[in-house]
């Protein structure tokens, strides 16, 4: 899976990542004449859809040259996806430069977890420091809300951009340890950058 760099145009999106500012959410939304006719702006969706499917088909048809293609499509596996940071993959735990989990073992994830899929043993190190001795998140119940990146106070749960290896053939090896969750916050950087500019807009 390719990395993306924020400081460069998203193929995706046409615009450095890195520029992006969340769009305020319009709480109290007075909808014109012309959305309260509610079948113009069905047709006009179904418009857009039509032609980015147009677009995409027609970039089979006729393989596009260069790398500067317009359609949306890629030939997965030889060619991957660059995903945006606003992308929820499996969720993963951070680590610090010295190898130990961020996590506190609070417990506020497991609390508010929607489908159950956070089991956490909360310990303390000789410092009085506390840590998840056991952290197990169960992907099969997973349904990546987020709300556990939402919630987390340390940054220590990030939702990464994996897609790959959440089918498998066997439920309890979609069971996750803490030693399968953890990454390096190198790797989560582009997330965690990304969470701290949504998480902080005044929408709450
Ligand atoms: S993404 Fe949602 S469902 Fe998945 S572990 Fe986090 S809170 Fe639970
Ligand atoms: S991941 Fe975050 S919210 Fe969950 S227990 Fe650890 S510190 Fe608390």
């Amino acid at each position: 899976m390719k990395d993306f760099d924020p400081t460069k145009n998203h193929p995706m999106v046409g615009v450095p990542l890195d520029k992006l500012k969340p769009k305020p959410v319009r709480k109290k939304l007075d909808l014109t004449l012309w959305e309260k006719l509610y079948v113009p702006e069905v047709l006009r969706g179904l418009g857009i859809t039509t032609k980015h499917f147009a677009s995409n088909m027609l970039g089979f048809v006729v393989p596009p040259k260069g790398k500067k293609r317009k359609v949306f499509t890629v030939y997965y596996p030889e060619e991957q996806v660059v995903l945006p940071p606003a992308y929820r993959g499996r969720p993963v735990l951070v680590m610090r430069p010295d190898g130990t989990e961020k996590c506190v073992a609070c417990g506020l994830c497991e609390k508010i977890c929607p489908a159950h899929a956070i089991s956490i043993v909360g310990a303390e190190r000789g410092d009085a420091e506390r840590y998840p001795e056991s952290y197990i998140l169960d992907m099969s119940r997973c349904v990546f809300c987020g709300y556990c990146e939402e919630v987390c106070p340390k940054e220590a749960i990030v939702m990464s951009s994996e897609y790959q290896g959440l089918a498998e053939k066997e439920r309890s090896q979609l069971l996750y340890s803490k030693e399968r969750l953890l990454r390096s916050e190198e790797s989560v950087r582009g997330r965690i950058e990304y969470i701290r500019r949504i998480y902080s807009k005044c929408n709450y």
